[in-house]
């Protein structure tokens, strides 16, 4: 809700329908959830990049990118992440309302927040859950913050002293230890198809 009584919606003439159609593509946001070290990101990419390639608009939205900029002033309490969160679906539902194919990569680690941006979204929401092992993440430690958050340098760091809710109906699960990332890709692409949100990749 806004926070005047005195904002109004203002409709446009040409709407999503209409964005979508001219890029020949139906949009969704793919959401990609899990723990740190997880393959979010890797696979975000090589997702956006296979995309791209077979001519879809797609845009990439990635947490840590994201915190450089429109949400730079937010930290990593509880409060903080979920307003993280908040915003960054109301700017994939914006990029949706474009005809994208918005693709975000968040631990997003609460299931509140998570079916918030569901909410958002309805019947465009792809919920990707990867699941790969804390002990799995932990050790590839792709930026070094397991490893301060278990000296102690770290706080609230999901997955060591702070939780990560298990998503209770993702449209996927990937696995990255028994999946590679091409193979991560696949999986995405197909149920893509399927949903009827591209016709082939
Ligand atoms: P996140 O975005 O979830 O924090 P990143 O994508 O930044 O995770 O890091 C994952 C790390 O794991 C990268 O260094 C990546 O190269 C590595 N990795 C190894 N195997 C895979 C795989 N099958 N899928 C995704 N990432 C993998």
């Amino acid at each position: 809700m806004p926070s005047s009584r005195n904002i109004r919606w203002q409709p446009s003439v040409i709407d999503r329908k209409s964005r979508s159609w001219i890029k020949g593509q139906r949009p969704c946001l793919i959401w990609l959830t899990g723990l740190s070290g997880s393959g979010k990101s890797t696979i975000a990419d090589a997702l956006e990049h296979r995309l791209h390639a077979c001519g879809r608009h797609t845009y990439l939205l990635d947490g840590d990118n994201l915190r450089h900029g429109l949400n730079r002033d937010l930290g990593f309490s509880a409060e903080d992440r979920c307003e993280n969160i908040r915003r960054v679906g109301e700017v994939g539902a914006l990029m949706v309302d474009a005809g994208l194919i918005a693709i975000a990569a968040f631990i997003s680690p609460f299931r509140a927040d998570r079916d918030l941006v569901r909410a958002l979204l309805p019947e465009c929401f792809v919920e990707v859950h990867v699941s790969t092992p804390l002990s799995v993440c932990e050790e590839r430690d792709p930026k070094g913050l397991y490893r301060k958050a278990r000296a102690g340098e770290l706080k609230q760091f999901t997955g060591i002293d702070s939780p990560f809710e298990v998503p209770e109906a993702a449209e996927l699960t990937i696995d990255t230890s028994t999946l590679t990332v091409e193979e991560a890709v696949d999986r995405i692409c197909n149920y893509m198809v399927a949903a009827g949100y591209i016709d082939s990749f």
